[in-house]
């Protein structure tokens, strides 16, 4: 029995979506990491469309893939020429593909009024393109563009087109719900009937655009069908593709078909992940399987109950598909999410003591007051040794000024800022420049505290967010500053927050506990001594 195969177009369709502009090396590195994953099936581009496809193609046969089959985009022949005289044919058989993706009209509509010809000719289009890919040796799936609403508008046309496709050769019929607009119910009426009279193999790719991309693929997978079409992550035109990183794990877990190796489906997330970067766009936060809050809790209760057994509020375990457990610290926080986050700090507070309590009501003050520790784990760590009392001090500020100058309506801005800082009852006096004020302050602590620790050097700001907390007092409002710190040399980086009317406030606060935390961190004997601290509590507790 033949398994279903994954067919992957994040490179192509998926490119469709607004603000992503792969480059050819972008889209080898995405197919190494396909190939990886075990997909079978990369659509790689549409050579004649574009010339920085035709540099993909001629690259990627460099590459050595285990597993993965590459396929090239194209129409059929245009009306009235020979397929041999069709530059975009010439173009898609140079690509030298295993595979080809030849896509044809099956709306009559579209034939007569889209590309103005007879639905005879696009009948002859379909089957001389296909037939002559097959002739050249190539396995070749057809793509029947807006089957589902040529369907509806002509049943007889539209199954006409994808018996063309049969009759000519064709490996495999796709089905496509171009538009995105079918419901599950309507879609698996028409899926039957096809199934009843074609008997080659059968593929789904579905849109999005009534949100239903997922449901209808599942569909078609569940009625045997042979190949499911998308993207990574969702992503195409308009409201995207059918989403793979949803398809796959419903299919395997849920369904029980093998897709890809276990190991494989553990990388899921990571692939995710790593498309989203190089699309250059924001991972979605609540993608199913995938998203960073997938299995996230945030409320009290469930996370005592999640704490005792996981399913009572996941449905199921998330390093299957490479994902993580998270607890949110927030206002919501019973004591569990405290504690669950301590120990994701290795810090063991148990459930009865004061300090607890202790640790938890500060939260609450300071979450109160607008800190979030969700992006902020180092800001949260130092939290609870300040409430411990366990906390030391690696520097005492003295004293810290900032200087912003423009000169004329077209003059560059200039900051400054100057830091004294006292370590061991010294005082060091530093000033730092940089291209806003918070970045010379960093400059100017950095160079203070350099002379003391040395492996300051090492750190680097790598994120910064602001975000205005109460809109209602304009520029009086309160801001909330998270910074992300990370020291090249372990690897590691970590997030602080800031909170205060004043932007430069909030920023030295987020600063601060940066660099403290960094030191600290870099100091195992000093990190091992503060966490022995922290479980004495417990133990006298
Ligand atoms: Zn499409």
């Amino acid at each position: 029995m033949s398994r279903l195969t994954v067919y992957d177009t994040t490179l192509r369709d998926g490119s469709q979506r607004e603000g992503i502009s792969f480059s050819v090396s972008d889209k080898l590195k995405i197919t190494q990491r396909l190939d990886d994953f075990g997909i079978d099936y990369i659509e790689g581009g549409w050579p004649g469309s574009n010339p920085k496809d035709i540099e993909y193609f001629r690259k990627v046969r460099q590459l050595d893939l285990k597993h993965s089959k590459i396929s090239a985009f194209s129409s059929t022949r245009r009306a009235g020429i020979r397929v041999q005289d069709d530059l975009n044919i010439q173009a898609l058989l140079a690509a030298e593909t295993k595979a080809v993706t030849i896509f044809g009209k099956s709306w009559d509509f579209h034939v007569t009024d889209a590309i103005g010809t007879t639905l005879e000719e696009n009948l002859a289009m379909i089957s001389d393109t296909v037939a002559y890919f097959k002739e050249m040796g190539r396995e070749v799936i057809y793509d029947a563009e807006h089957f589902f609403d040529g369907y509806g508008h002509n049943p007889e046309y539209a199954m006409a087109t994808i018996r063309a496709a049969e009759e000519a050769g064709a490996d495999m019929v796709v089905l496509c719900d171009t538009n995105g607009g079918m419901m599950p119910f309507a879609l698996q009426k028409i899926l039957q009937h096809v199934r009843s009279e074609i008997t080659t193999k059968l593929g789904i790719h579905a849109h999005d655009d009534a949100g239903m991309a997922v449901s209808n693929s599942i569909i078609a997978a569940e009625m045997g069908f042979d190949q499911i079409q998308g993207t990574i992550n969702g992503y195409g035109e308009r409201c995207g593709n059918a989403n793979l990183c949803t398809i796959i794990p419903n299919l395997q877990l849920k369904l029980s078909m093998l897709i890809v190796e276990p190991e494989q489906l553990e990388q899921l997330t990571c692939l995710s992940r790593y498309v989203a970067e190089l699309a250059n766009l924001s991972p979605q936060e609540q993608q199913p399987y995938v998203g960073e809050n997938a299995f996230a809790h945030k409320g009290g209760i469930h996370v005592d109950a999640v704490l005792k057994h996981a399913h009572t509020y996941e449905h199921l375990q998330p390093e299957l598909v490479g994902n993580s457990r998270r607890i949110l610290v927030s206002e919501l926080s019973g004591k569990s999410n405290v504690l669950y986050k301590a120990r994701e700090h290795n810090i063991d507070l148990s459930k009865e003591t004061p300090e607890t309590k202790a640790v938890l009501d500060r939260i609450k003050e300071m979450e109160y007051q607008g800190y979030q520790f969700e992006g902020a784990e180092a800001s949260f760590e130092l939290l609870i040794w300040k409430a411990l009392k366990v906390h030391q001090r690696l520097f005492e500020l003295v004293g810290v000024r900032t200087f912003v100058e423009k000169i004329g309506e077209n003059g560059n801005i200039l900051s400054e800022a100057t830091v004294k800082v006292r370590v061991d009852n010294r005082e060091y006096l530093t000033a730092g420049e940089g291209n806003g004020p918070v970045h010379a302050l960093d400059e100017a602590l950095r160079k203070a505290l350099l002379q003391v620790y040395p492996e300051i050097r090492h750190f680097h700001l790598v994120d910064y967010k602001v975000r205005v907390l109460d809109g209602k007092d304009g520029t009086g409002a309160k801001v909330r500053v998270l910074i992300e710190t990370r020291d090249e040399r372990k690897k590691k980086s970590w997030g602080t927050v800031g909170v205060s009317p004043n932007l430069i406030e909030a920023s030295w606060q987020a600063l601060v506990d940066s660099v403290e935390y960094g030191l600290m961190n870099a100091n195992k004997a000093k990190m091992k001594e503060l966490r022995k601290a922290v479980k004495q509590f417990r133990m006298e507790g």
